[in-house]
C-alpha cells in the first residue's frame, strides 16, 4: 500500500491545489500533513515547527481554503484573518505566500511594517481586505489612527510566536487580542516552547490540537563543517582571504552585533568583494535590496546578524561563515541550516576566538560531534589560540582568581586589547535600545527540551 500523501488528499479546494502544483510542490511537508486537517477542522492549533520546514504553506494553505469556502464580501480595513509575525522580512515573506497559493483565489491581502511610510498601508486599508499579515507596532499604530478595525477577525495566527515574546512584543500582542472577537480560530506557531509561550498558549488557545516536526537538527549530518581558531583582531582579515582564496561566489555571514556587521561588510568592500551587511538599523528598501542581490548572484557576501536573517527565504546556501560562534547553541544549528537544505551539500566554516571556546564545547555537546579545527596558512597557528582559551571553571576551593579580560588579551603576542563589539554594551548610549538590539542582546530560549527551560532575565 503507498503511503505517499499529496496535497489533494487532505482536501484543499481545487484553486489552491493548482496554485500548490505551479509553486512546484509535489508532496507536503511533514509539517502541512499535520497542521492542514487540524486547521481545516476549525479547531485552535499550537505547532511546533522552525523556519525552513514549510511551516508557512502549513497554516496558509488551509486558511485560504476556510476563508474561500466562506465567501463574504471584502471590507475595507477589516481583515478576516490576522497573521502576525516578529520582523518585517517573516511578514513580507508571509504575505508573498499567501499571494502565491491564493493566486486562483478573490482574496485579498496586504502586509503592514514599521520602518516604512504608514501613508501607503493607510491608503491600501481603504479598500477590501480579508487576510492581513502584521507586525504588532505598526498594526497597534494603525488601530490608534483608527485605519483598521479588527472587530471582523475570525482566524488568527502568531507565527513564530516565540520569537515576538524574545523581542518584547508580549504587551502588544496582548492589546491586539483585547480587540478581536472573542469567537475566533487561533493558530499559534513556535520554534520553541518556553514557560512564556506556554502561558500565552494557555490564554489564547481553546482546546487546541497540537502539531510538532522535530528540530532541524539534522542539517548538522548534512553540512560540511569546518572551524578556523584566530584571534578575533584577524577575523575580518581571514574572511576576505578565504572568499578570495576559496573563489567563495555566495556567502551568508553571520555576525554577533549590528556593528560588526558593518565593519565586516565594509571591510571586504574595501577588499574588492561585493557585500552588504544587513540588520535591524538599515532602512527596509536597503535590506529589501541587499537581499535581491544576494539572491541573484550580484551581491557575493551577506553580512548578517541572526536577528536579520532569521525568517529569510534563503535557502541553500552554499557557504555560511559564522563569523563570530552564537552565544546559544541551538542558533548554531539554524545558522548552518541554511546550507544544505533539502538534501542538497553546504559548508559552514566557523571562525572561532579563544574567547568564544567556551561556546564552541556547548555547540559541539549539542551536535555530538567534534568540529574539525583546519588551520590556515599566515595566520595565527591554531594550537595557540585553543591554549589561551580560559579554562573552565574549578571547583570553587581551586578557582584562581579571573583575571580581567584586557590584560589576558594584552598577553597575547602584544596585540592590543580590542574593545567588544557595540551590541554587547547597548545601553552605553544613553539611548533605549532598539528591537533588535534588545533581542540580540538577550539569551534564545532553548528549543524542544525535556528539561525545564530556564527562562532568562527579561527585565521588561
Ligand atoms: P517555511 O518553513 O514556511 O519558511 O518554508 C521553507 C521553504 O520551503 C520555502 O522556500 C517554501 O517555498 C518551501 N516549501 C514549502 N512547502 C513545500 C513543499 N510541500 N514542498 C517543497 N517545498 C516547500
Amino acid at each position: 500500500m503507498s503511503t505517499e500523501v499529496t496535497f489533494a488528499s487532505l482536501n484543499l479546494a481545487e484553486p489552491i491545489l493548482r496554485a500548490i502544483g505551479d509553486a512546484g510542490y509535489t508532496t507536503p511537508t511533514p509539517i502541512q500533513l499535520k497542521a492542514i486537517p487540524q486547521v481545516l477542522s476549525g479547531g485552535d492549533l499550537l505547532a511546533g515547527a522552525q523556519t525552513g520546514t514549510g511551516k508557512t504553506a502549513g497554516f496558509t494553505l488551509p486558511l485560504l481554503h476556510l476563508l474561500s469556502a466562506k465567501p463574504i464580501q471584502a471590507k475595507a480595513g477589516q481583515p478576516r484573518c490576522l497573521i502576525l509575525t516578529p520582523t518585517r522580512e517573516l511578514a513580507a515573506q508571509v504575505e508573498e505566500s499567501v499571494k502565491t497559493y491564493g493566486k486562483y483565489l478573490r482574496l485579498k491581502s496586504m502586509v503592514m511594517f514599521g520602518g516604512v511610510n504608514i501613508n501607503p498601508q493607510i491608503a491600501r486599508l481603504k479598500k477590501p481586505l480579508d487576510i492581513l499579515v502584521a507586525t504588532p507596532g505598526r498594526l497597534l499604530d494603525h488601530v490608534g489612527q483608527k485605519t483598521v478595525d479588527l472587530s471582523a477577525v475570525e482566524i488568527l495566527v502568531l507565527d513564530e510566536a516565540d520569537r515576538m515574546l524574545d523581542m518584547g512584543f508580549i504587551r502588544d500582542i496582548k492589546k491586539i487580542l483585547a480587540l478581536l472577537p472573542k469567537q475566533r480560530q487561533n493558530l499559534l506557531f513556535s520554534a520553541t516552547f518556553s514557560d512564556e509561550i506556554k502561558e500565552l498558549a494557555d490564554s489564547l488557545l481553546n482546546n487546541p490540537g497540537f502539531v510538532e516536526v522535530a528540530r532541524r537538527n539534522t542539517a548538522s549530518e548534512l553540512v560540511e563543517q569546518t572551524l578556523h581558531l584566530v584571534p578575533q583582531s584577524q577575523k575580518r582579515d581571514m574572511m576576505s582571504h578565504l572568499i578570495k582564496a576559496n573563489g567563495w561566489q555566495q556567502v551568508l555571514v553571520f555576525t554577533r552585533t549590528k556593528h560588526g556587521a558593518n565593519r565586516l561588510a565594509e571591510k571586504l568592500v574595501k577588499d574588492g568583494i561585493e557585500a552588504a551587511a544587513i540588520h535591524g538599523n538599515k532602512s527596509q528598501g536597503a535590506r529589501t535590496k541587499a537581499l535581491a542581490q544576494f539572491k541573484d548572484g550580484s551581491l557575493r557576501v551577506l553580512v548578517a546578524t541572526d536577528i536579520a536573517a532569521r525568517g529569510l527565504d534563503i535557502d541553500q546556501m552554499p557557504q555560511v561563515v559564522n563569523f563570530e560562534l552564537p552565544n546559544v547553541p541551538e542558533d548554531y544549528v539554524h545558522r548552518i541550516g541554511r546550507t544544505g537544505r533539502a538534501g542538497s551539500s553546504g559548508a559552514a566554516v566557523s571562525l572561532v576566538d579563544a574567547e568564544e571556546i567556551k561556546l564552541l564545547k556547548g555547540i559541539e555537546r549539542l551536535i555530538k560531534r567534534e568540529i574539525p579545527r583546519v588551520a590556515v596558512e599566515g595566520f595565527v597557528p591554531p594550537a595557540r589560540i585553543e591554549a589561551e582559551a580560559p579554562r573552565p571553571p574549578r571547583p570553587q576551593n581551586q578557582q584562581r582568581r579571573p583575571q580581567n579580560q584586557q590584560q589576558r588579551q594584552g598577553q597575547k603576542s602584544g596585540q592590543k586589547p580590542q574593545a567588544r563589539p557595540a551590541a554587547e554594551a547597548p545601553r552605553k548610549s544613553g539611548k533605549p535600545m532598539s528591537e533588535a538590539a534588545r533581542h540580540q542582546a538577550m539569551p534564545q530560549a532553548a528549543l524542544f527540551s525535556p528539561k525545564p527551560i530556564h527562562r532568562g532575565n527579561r527585565g521588561h
